[in-house]
């Protein structure tokens, strides 16, 4: 297992936990929510409550998001063609994947400025 094999699993194992967590968070809030409807006389709290669903709800995309990133580039590294650039069939490096072991792109096509890096950029 090489050092970037290692950053992608324990990545994987820390985007998978955040996603666990913020699921459980945010069944937290719904059982909350049902439980205790907001009504008039606390809007204020319902209000708060519905910020607070809102923004885990955000936080739980963007968390599942990224695992889906790692998820694929995990895919990629065990075809084969994890460690090289998407876009110019060059290897990435193996500095580059420890670093942003999602990323699809070599350093030289991530930062040219006519290419857009899908993933970790
Ligand atoms: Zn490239």
């Amino acid at each position: 297992m090489t050092a970037a094999d290692e950053v992608l699993h324990e990545e994987r194992a820390s985007a998978r936990r955040l996603v666990a967590d913020l699921r459980a968070e945010l069944d937290g809030i719904v059982t909350d929510q049902e439980a205790n409807p907001p009504d008039d006389e606390h809007d204020v709290e319902g209000s708060s409550v519905a910020y607070e669903r809102a923004r885990v709800a955000a936080l739980l995309a963007h968390a599942e998001r990224r695992l889906v990133d790692l998820d694929a580039a995990a895919e990629r590294r065990t075809s084969g063609s994890g460690d090289r650039c998407g876009a110019c069939g060059r290897p990435i490096g193996a500095e580059r994947l420890a670093a942003l072991p999602a990323t699809q792109r070599c350093v030289a096509c991530a930062s040219a400025p006519s290419v857009r890096p899908l993933g970790g950029g």
